[in-house]
């Protein structure tokens, strides 16, 4: 939103020495991408989030509270899946899921939002304020919220409303006030700056629990940090199965947290390649994808630099994606560090191929998952069938996806062969 871009009270830009692992540094920088670029009523409120952050995150009850739901509320430890079939039928490598499908509310999401929501609590807010895409974030959110009886406030894109409509319903009995948002393209990105405009009327009693690895300092740390057990977990239950590390890590990335969530844990270990996918949506023509790693350039949205889909004026572009969740021109501050110093790959998966791989691993193991995780799939399938089958490939399940067979099954019946 142009208040998010026009006033920047930080311009300094430092280069990243850190290991990647030990980032941001002190300033929410990941190399030059991050920081916290704000109207200057939000600057002090934002520290002050900063500030709570770093003296709860480490405090014996914060933790103990977070490790029980996390344990008895959400049914961590997620397990690490082999899929056998799906690897049968690939015929490469071995495909592995971490099941965060299985986590309650049916995605990666309740991580950060039972963190976010704690620290929201903790700093003594009435009420979480959110976007959402395709409603796991909100459903989530919304979850927490009634949890820890809070008020709850998502907003959410018209476009995206008439696509996830069982998730719209959800958040609505959970309680929340599902705000529609009715102006530009009516998804995630406009979301974002309505959420972004009812949080700047009361900033005090109000907390803005983003979604992902973006926005302000210090939230792609803090989600990242709420996220990294997924990859924690999963690095010791894959050794405990196989001995060994994977081969390979596939995760999908919108604003990028299931996928920096999977991929922390593995970082130094250099044997392990990364690979996050972007949708590559009808194609690679202007506001038909929102492949923001592969086609954007640096800039900044809601209050953070990364790369960026953008117009010449540096205003973001339209973006689409079949997977509500990944419909977004900008992606987590890490993420864009992470491809300069190519640690990570980022591949891109179009929405057909996301559709195709929806449907063989539902057909093949079972499973239904989220379009979102489609892409991850479709991904890891095209990578497998290139590899050897002592090599292996842990894909992070993001979510499950329940959410979108009433759209899938009006929109692509026919492709996915159930007309
Ligand atoms: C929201 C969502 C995503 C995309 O968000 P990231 O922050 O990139 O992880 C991916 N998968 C599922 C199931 C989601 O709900």
């Amino acid at each position: 939103m142009e208040t998010m871009t026009a006033e920047r009270t930080e311009v300094g830009e430092l280069p990243g020495q850190l290991p990647p692992g030990q980032l941001p540094d002190e300033k929410g920088y990941f190399g030059e991408y991050g920081g916290a670029y704000l109207p200057p009523p939000l600057v002090e409120e934002m520290n002050k989030i900063t500030e709570s952050y770093h003296q709860i995150k480490d405090s014996v009850e914060f933790k103990e509270e977070l490790k029980r739901l996390n344990r008895d509320y959400t049914g961590r430890p997620s397990p690490v899946y082999h899929a056998k079939s799906l690897s049968a039928k690939v015929g490469g490598a071995q495909i592995y899921f971490k099941r965060e499908d299985l986590n309650h509310t049916g995605a990666h999401k309740i991580n950060h939002c039972l963190g976010e929501a704690l620290l929201a609590k903790h700093m003594g807010k009435k009420k979480v304020i959110a976007e959402t895409g395709a409603g796991q974030h909100g459903v989530a959110l919304t979850t927490a919220a009634a949890l820890l009886d809070m008020e709850c406030e998502i907003h959410m894109g018209e476009v995206d409303i008439a696509k996830e409509h069982p998730n719209v319903i959800r958040m609505k009995i959970l309680g929340a006030k599902v705000v529609p948002v009715t102006f530009g393209l009516r998804t995630l990105k406009e979301a974002v700056d309505s959420a972004f405009m009812a949080y700047m009327q009361d900033p005090v009693t109000q907390f803005y629990a983003i979604g992902s690895v973006v926005g302000p300092h210090p939230f792609p740390m803090m989600v990242r940090d709420f996220q990294q057990i997924v990859g924690e977990e999963a690095k010791d239950q894959f050794l405990a199965k196989t001995g060994k590390l994977p081969d390979h890590l596939v995760a999908c990335v919108g604003g990028g947290s299931n996928a920096i969530g999977l991929f922390t844990a593995f970082l130094e270990d250099k044997e392990v390649q990364i690979h996050g996918v972007e949708p590559a949506g009808k194609g690679f023509k202007d506001g038909e994808h929102a492949a923001t790693l592969k086609l954007g350039k640096p800039g900044i949205i809601h209050g953070f630099k990364c790369y960026l889909l953008q117009d010449e004026k540096g205003e973001p572009s339209p973006v689409h994606s079949i997977a509500s969740g990944l419909d977004y021109p900008g992606v987590g501050p890490q993420h864009s560090y992470l491809k300069d110093i190519k640690r990570v790959k980022y591949e891109t998966i179009n929405d057909v191929e996301a559709i195709e791989a929806f449907s063989i691993m539902s057909k093949t193991e079972g499973i239904i998952p989220a379009l979102e995780t489609s892409h991850a799939i479709a991904y890891a399938i095209k990578l497998a069938s290139k590899l050897g089958p002592k090599e292996t490939i842990l894909v992070n399940l993001s979510g499950r996806g329940d959410k979108d067979i009433d759209f899938i099954a009006e929109n692509y019946g026919d492709v996915i062969g159930i007309d």
